[in-house]
């Protein structure tokens, strides 16, 4: 039960600290009660907390707009705003199909998304995910995407080497659109890392590829940095790294410095002056959310832009990127670490019981849980996705609290794994 926090640790109600591993589920970038957000909405909340974007607009709303149109890759102008990453999504996907009704393709009615793809909770955002057990249950729901092969060089069943993993990939892309591209209104991908998946990387250039062979076939690419926005991967977006620009892009997790529910979905002129027309034309897009444009939510968003610019926090992020890659290093040769994965500041383990032969851990193990319990032992939070132990500090993360917590979960890694664990007799709840 969290009471307080301090910078990157949070402190439960018996006074224990714990460092932040997770970034509070992957939203918190500059560390809790920073002081220059803090203000930032006390000073909102002396002007108005809340009112609608229902024919209204309101300051921080409007210069958070023009902010994030200067920083986010070229062609994306527009802005549109929801609460949370998964409306983020939904609107990009509700915009992009709706967007061909208008240009006269009523047929590119289909998404394409990649197995394994997480790209939210809500109906709509479940239809184009791809993770079995999240979504299963409620398939009957759904609308149904093409999928396409994940591009992880390590799990992709197309090839075993990135390169040729890439190309694979693309190819079978290539030939989807081929196909069906009169059927198709948009892709939709997490740039570099699917995130929920457990931190699968991307190989270099696929991502660029996907804007290639989407552009070729008049397909919108969606790019889905919700999670890896602001920072995370090393730069501000992750499109950034291939000179990607998508046609929409959706973003929530680290826009507010993770204080508030806030999210945006972005668009070119293209997309949004296919909506505009005289009332009668009825292209409005019948989309909105109470909270839409929260004043006080986007007053923490320009704060937190503002110290990326003040602290110059993407400029200080390559001493940290090195270290966590040091100490996986360090941590890639243990007997149960079947993989580590890196992006910027974006990390899974994945852990196995049998390294060389690749042989996971059984479901009943729980090992990835077991190493995240023994970990708060050693006070750090983090969360596993399966036995994928997932790091993601906050950006603000010192060199030497990055070496500390890695320190922690490599140690915890090694005693949860230790001298046959797997056949002790041990149970998951007795670590
Ligand atoms: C977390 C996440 C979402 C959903 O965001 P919520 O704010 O939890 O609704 C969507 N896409 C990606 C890539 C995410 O990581």
């Amino acid at each position: 039960m969290i009471a307080a926090a301090n910078g990157i640790k949070l402190i439960d109600t018996e006074g224990n600290e714990f460092f932040d591993g997770v970034s509070s589920l992957w939203v918190n970038i500059h560390g809790h009660r920073k002081a220059a957000i803090d203000e930032a909405i006390v000073r909102q909340l002396g002007q108005v907390a809340h009112t609608t974007m229902l024919g209204l607009a309101n300051l921080p709303a409007y210069e958070l707009a023009g902010q994030l149109v200067g920083i986010t890759p070229a062609g994306l102008n527009r802005v549109f705003y929801s609460d949370d990453g998964s409306t983020a999504v939904e609107v990009a996907l509700k915009m992009a199909f709706q967007y061909w009704r208008h240009q006269g393709k009523p047929d590119k009615q289909k998404f394409i998304s990649l197995e394994q793809a997480y790209h939210g909770d809500t109906v709509g955002t479940v239809s184009v995910g791809g993770i079995d057990l999240f979504h299963r249950v409620f398939k009957p729901l759904l609308f149904t995407p093409v999928h396409i092969p994940a591009p992880s060089c390590y799990h992709c069943r197309l090839a075993a080497d990135p390169a040729e993993c890439g190309l694979k990939c693309a190819a079978v892309l290539e030939q989807v659109l081929a196909e069906q591209h009169e059927e198709v209104a948009g892709l939709i991908i997490e740039p570099l890392v699917q995130a929920a998946a457990g931190m699968l990387m991307s190989p270099p250039g696929y991502l660029a590829k996907v804007r290639e062979i989407t552009r070729k076939y008049d397909v919108l690419l969606i790019a889905d940095e919700v999670a890896t926005g602001f920072g995370r991967t090393g730069t501000m977006f992750a499109c950034e790294q291939e000179a990607v620009a998508p046609d929409l892009m959706a973003l929530s997790k680290g826009i507010t410095g993770g204080y508030m529910p806030l999210a945006a979905t972005l668009t070119t002129d293209e997309v949004y002056n296919a909506f505009l027309g005289d009332y009668a034309a009825k292209k409005t897009f019948y989309h909105g959310h109470s909270y839409t444009g929260n004043p006080l939510a986007c007053a923490a968003a320009l704060a937190n832009l503002r110290i990326f610019r003040e602290e110059k926090v993407i400029e200080g992020l390559g001493p940290k990127i090195a270290a966590i890659a040091d100490r996986l290093a360090e941590m890639a040769v243990l007997a149960h670490v079947g993989q580590v994965r890196q992006c910027g500041l974006i990390v899974g383990i994945e852990l196995m019981l049998d390294k060389s032969k690749k042989v996971p851990y059984s479901w009943e193990q729980a090992a990835g849980a077991s190493v995240c319990r023994q970990a708060r032992k050693y006070g750090l939070i983090i969360r596993p996705i399966g036995d994928v132990v997932v790091f993601m500090p906050p950006l603000a993360s010192t060199v030497a609290e990055i070496n500390t917590m890695l320190a922690i979960i490599k140690r915890s890694v090694t005693e949860v794994t230790a001298a046959d664990w797997a056949d002790d007799g041990l149970q998951p709840t007795d670590l």
